[in-house]
């Protein structure tokens, strides 16, 4: 279940805001601020109150807006609703007044949008809030590609940029927020992808929103993704944990004390993001789990370990790693049947001195080219089918495994050709090879 009739929430915030009368702390709610966040197909709007409020909301329509009655709720001097809507694509302008009961704000909304309300207990860095999300009742189209020849397709890379909107993520020092670092990352990795010939990144977050698990994985399978790739950023208890870490499903749940902890961690931002429980719970829901688990191992277990290999590979040249391998773990947003699924946590903002590193662009930079070289090479050696790597292979070359005690000059001599000529081949940067790595020598 993804949201309550609003009616039941009414119901609930009267409950809530009774309860708190009796305690004798029900009077002089305070609006401090009302703040958006556009995704593609709803805009969010979230009330900062002084504690948990009574509201009531209802639509009128000519022209179309949104009331909301906040009991017993007064605007704090510096609350100024002109301004809440500026630039917004979706809401034109807010109107707030003092009334006998409390306070009224009046959405004037563009559009048919269907809204849907909730409340939000404190999780810092932000207090009690009421949310709005007003969706669009019509269906966005979704974007179009030009199509490429068939056999010759792009390999396509969902890249999901951990959390977002009113989750946060990890914070450190100074305001750093993971949302934030990760979205930063996300972009650098996407354009690397678009400027490589055969590759394509596909954002699955494109600003600052929330998307729960369920619907990332959605726009990676819609976008017909042969990867999908969650970056994060770690927080820990202690500020001397550091390294980077990368994850894959697991059907055991952690494989270490940190991994569960970091699961839970990861999943339950849902809780804070939709302010609704995604985690599936109870007997029925370890049952529901697990075959869908059983069903993802089979298919992109391995998969998603050799790309987290060649990920995780990359990402030793340029930081500390926390785990030397690829760890496994019971995150949501790898639950992907049928998309190899890895999640990368960049390091850990929790730590001072990393949370510094993490919020340079330079070392984004770093980062963001680890994981694509990591990405590029499990591809070249995979070259899903299809693709234009998989057809460049065709065209070209006879295909080697590489064995134990291999090198790349040694390869290069027994085929009468050069290193320089194999590495362009195959799109490698250096002369590093892996035992298993699939690579095309040319021809002649
Ligand atoms: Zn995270």
């Amino acid at each position: 279940m993804k949201y309550l009739p609003i009616r039941s929430l009414r119901w609930l915030a009267a409950g809530l805001s009774l309860a708190i009368a009796v305690t004798g702390h029900g009077a002089g709610l305070s609006l401090q601020s009302v703040r958006m966040h556009e995704a593609p197909d709803y805009t969010r709007v979230v009330f900062d109150i002084s504690g948990a409020v009574s509201y009531d909301l209802f639509v009128l329509d000519n022209p179309k807006r949104v009331v909301v009655d906040l009991a017993d709720t007064e605007a704090a001097a510096s609350f100024d609703p002109a301004l809440v809507a500026l630039g917004r694509k979706r809401v034109r302008s807010v109107r707030g007044s003092k009334r006998s009961e409390g306070y009224r704000l009046v959405l004037d909304v563009v559009g048919a949008l269907e809204p849907r309300s909730f409340t939000l207990e404190p999780v810092p860095p932000y207090g009690h809030r009421l949310v709005v999300d007003l969706y669009s009742t019509v269906k966005a189209a979704k974007p179009t590609f030009v199509p490429k020849p068939e056999g010759k397709r792009d390999v396509v890379v969902a890249v999901d940029a951990g959390h977002g909107g009113e989750d946060p993520g990890a914070s450190g020092p100074k305001g750093i927020r993971e949302k934030h670092i990760v979205m930063n990352i996300a972009r650098l990795l996407k354009q690397k992808l678009d400027a490589t010939e055969g590759y394509r990144g596909v954002m699955v977050r494109t600003g600052d929103y929330y998307l729960v698990h369920r619907k990332r994985t959605e726009i990676a399978r819609d976008a017909g993704a042969h990867l999908f790739v969650s970056i994060h950023a770690d927080a820990f208890k202690g500020p001397g944990v550091d390294g980077a870490s990368v994850y894959t499903l697991s059907d055991r749940g952690a494989t270490s004390e940190t991994a569960r902890w970091l699961a839970e961690s990861e999943n339950s931002s849902d809780l804070i993001g939709a302010g609704v429980n995604e985690v599936v719970s109870g007997e029925q829901g370890d049952y529901l789990l697990k075959a869908i688990l059983e069903v993802s191992m089979d298919a992109n277990r391995s998969a998603s370990i050799e790309v987290g290999e060649w990920v995780l590979d990359k990402l030793d040249g340029v930081t500390k790693l926390h785990k030397k391998r690829v760890e496994q773990a019971g995150f949501l947003v790898l639950k992907s049947p049928d998309v190899p699924s890895i999640l990368v946590e960049t390091g850990f903002i929790s730590n001072p001195a990393e949370a510094h590193r993490l919020n340079s662009p330079g070392f984004q930079e770093k980062i963001a080219l680890a994981l694509f070289v990591g990405i590029r090479n499990y591809m070249e050696s995979r070259a899903p089918e299809g693709t234009l790597i998989a057809w460049r292979r065709e065209q070209g070359g006879q295909r080697y495994t590489i064995a134990r005690g291999d090198t790349l000059s040694g390869i290069a001599v027994r085929h009468g050709t050069s290193t320089r000529r194999i590495k362009e081949a195959n799109g490698m940067a250096n002369d590093r090879i892996r035992v298993g790595q699939v690579i095309t020598i040319p021809a002649g």
